[in-house]
């Protein structure tokens, strides 16, 4: 990653991409508390545009508030930054990576001389899950691993440290031939993926479980919204593994994954075991929405890199 070329934001200037380094002694490497955002630029017929980039940002910095960490830059100015790293890059696409992290004033877990660094990187990143996924499906597996209990780590913080779980249960799935994790919460109900939420269909309504231990993805949020737009019913509750099982239809969302289908939990099919008609509706949707094809929502959501 470190060697290219491009200009990556940091605490507020353009740096060269290489030149884009911090001390080992940097205190967010030790002990994991910063925050983070992963964002998408998708071209659009009028340009490159950011999706729902505003929703990023304020998600930031309540990750941040929720860690009593100060940014040290107002959302406007990092929206506006955001904007920047995708234009000086001359990206027609870009997956877009905020981050705040504490410096290296200090080590212990008492310092509390730290500055705040902010970055911001944008590259060209394809389809996360496997392009051929998006319409095939992912096969994928409860993990062994519980996602994070509200009162260990809170899970409406995007927190650095918070993702040493999600690999684990990652690096579980994929060393056993599973694309991806599903991990269940400390009660055992389903919470989401590694880095995705979580959606089931069944007898054409649209599950997905509630936000306790799960992050409140834009995705998510953007997916509700497509459903409520069909008068597909979107029900938020408690969900066990095998009602997943059990579902005609399954799919992960995430600002990375997109909409991919789930077609195989725990080694069962789910539904017949191809992408189901809701999932590619939404999908389909989804990235007609992202790409400014899809006015009723594009409007609000979609942010021009350009000037206009
Ligand atoms: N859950 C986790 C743990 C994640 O890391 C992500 C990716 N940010 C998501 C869900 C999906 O969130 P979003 O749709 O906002 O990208």
């Amino acid at each position: 990653m470190e060697d290219r070329d491009g200009l990556i934001w940091l605490d507020g200037e353009m740096v060269e991409w290489r030149e884009a380094k911090t001390h080992v002694l940097t205190h967010t490497l030790h002990y994991g508390m910063g925050v983070f955002e992963g964002v998408r630029a998708y071209k659009t017929d009028q340009g490159t545009a950011i999706f729902r980039l505003e929703d990023h940002t304020r998600r930031l910095h309540n990750s941040a508030k929720i860690l009593g960490m100060k940014l040290p830059y107002t959302e406007s100015h990092l929206n506006e930054v955001q904007r920047q790293v995708v234009r000086e890059n001359h990206l027609e696409s870009a997956y877009i990576r905020p981050m705040a992290f504490y410096g290296s004033e200090g080590m212990g877990l008492r310092a509390d001389n730290l500055k705040v660094h902010v970055m911001v990187a944008a590259w060209h990143w394809g389809a996360y899950l496997g392009a051929e996924n998006i319409e095939k499906g992912i096969r994928i597996r409860t993990s062994s691993y519980s996602r994070h209990h509200v009162n260990v780590t809170m899970c409406k913080a995007k927190a650095n440290g918070a993702y040493m779980n999600s690999m684990l249960a990652l690096r579980e799935a994929t060393a056993a031939g599973y694309d991806e994790a599903m991990l269940l919460d400390t009660q055992g109900f389903v919470a989401e993926g590694s880095g995705e939420n979580i959606f089931i269909v069944r007898d054409g309504v649209l599950y997905t479980p509630d936000l306790t231990a799960a992050l409140d993805g834009i995705t998510r949020r953007t997916i509700i919204a497509l459903a409520n737009q069909f008068g597909i019913p979107v029900v938020e509750k408690r969900i066990t593994r095998d009602e997943v099982y059990i579902a005609d239809e399954a799919f992960f969302t995430g600002t990375a994954a997109e909409v991919t289908p789930i077609r195989e939990v725990d080694d069962r099919p789910i539904g017949s075991g191809v992408r189901g008609p809701i999932t590619e509706r939404l999908q389909s949707t989804y990235f007609d929405l992202v790409e400014g094809r899809y006015p009723p929502l594009a409007d609000n959501w979609i942010d021009y890199v350009e000037a206009r």
